[in-house]
């Protein structure tokens, strides 16, 4: 059983530095749009930001999209990663460029512990390029754990992140 009702609402961190990047993020926002049993209601703005991670790289596009769903937490993963493949990603090095990350970063208020799946994203809290566009979508968010999104951003600074048009 992949499908759970009453639908849900995740949030979804997209990412990319590869092979026009801007285009990978709208093409994924539309392609989650098509997820089966779920619908797309909200994006953010996108975001440019700095890369982290080994050696030099391009800058990343950034952005969060936030769904609708019906489908249990392990099934969305599944489908998350099929529209990554989808988008040619090859998986080099821990962090290293990529055409397309798509991250679950939150699932409902639930906490998950799996080894394939850990909600909210364990770095979630630490990264401008998540705060500010889940700030964007809804800035009343509050995290599984009590803290408020609005609180976790007043302690983390923009660090390069801007919004791009
Ligand atoms: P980071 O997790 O620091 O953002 P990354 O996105 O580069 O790093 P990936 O190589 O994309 O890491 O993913 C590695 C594995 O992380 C995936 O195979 C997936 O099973 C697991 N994973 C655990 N929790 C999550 C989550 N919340 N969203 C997406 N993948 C997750
Ligand atoms: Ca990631
Ligand atoms: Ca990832």
């Amino acid at each position: 059983m992949s499908r759970v009702t009453p639908a849900i609402t995740a949030f979804i961190g997209l990412g990319s530095n590869l092979e026009n990047p801007r285009a990978q993020v709208e093409q994924a926002l539309a392609e989650l749009a098509q997820l089966p049993d779920t619908r797309l209601t909200g994006q953010s703005p996108l975001y440019q930001s700095r890369a982290v991670g080994p050696g030099e790289q391009p800058d990343y596009i950034n952005a969060v999209a936030r769904i609708i769903t019906h489908l249990e937490p392990l099934a969305l993963l599944d489908q998350l990663q099929a529209v990554e493949q989808a988008h040619q990603r090859v998986r080099l090095e821990r962090w290293g460029p990529r055409t397309l990350d798509l991250d679950l970063l939150l699932y409902d208020g639930q906490v998950i512990d799996h080894p394939r799946l850990q909600v909210p994203h364990p770095y979630l809290a630490q990264r401008s390029f998540v705060l500010y566009p889940l700030a964007a979508i809804d800035p009343q968010l509050v995290l599984p754990c009590g803290t408020r999104l609005a609180a976790l951003l007043a302690q983390t600074p923009a660090d390069g992140l801007r919004v791009i048009n």
